[in-house]
């Protein structure tokens, strides 16, 4: 990938990041909010709770893609698959920044996984 466009793609990511991170703080805040309630709203409470626990979770899991990512692009392997070493492709990254294997490889997980 062309220096230019990576850097674009860390700002980017680094952005996300902050996003993220602020808005699990609010998930959380909500969670706690939600436990201190008293008992007549807590049922409903929790309910709303379990949800935004997905939701933290799902935020949980994309900030980690996120640091991988920027890890790898620290140490000089983002766009390198992690199977074969070779070049992810381009377009593939643009489409899929967190992508850790080529579309070879990863085409061939995916078969393998089909096969028992
Ligand atoms: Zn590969």
């Amino acid at each position: 990938m062309a220096k230019n466009s990576r850097d674009g793609l860390r700002s980017e990511l680094l952005q996300k990041k902050k996003e993220l991170t602020a808005r699990l703080e609010r998930i959380t805040a909500n969670l706690r909010r939600g436990y201190e309630a008293d008992s007549k709203e807590r049922s409903k409470q929790l309910e709303d709770g379990e949800v935004v626990d997905a939701l933290g979770n799902k935020a949980r899991t994309e900030l980690k893609k996120i640091s991988v990512t920027l890890a790898r692009m620290e140490s000089g392997e983002f766009g390198i698959c992690i199977d074969c070493g070779m070049p992810i492709d381009e377009d593939r990254l643009k489409a899929y920044p967190y992508a850790l294997k080529c579309i070879n490889c990863a085409t061939m997980d995916e078969h393998s996984k089909a096969r028992p």
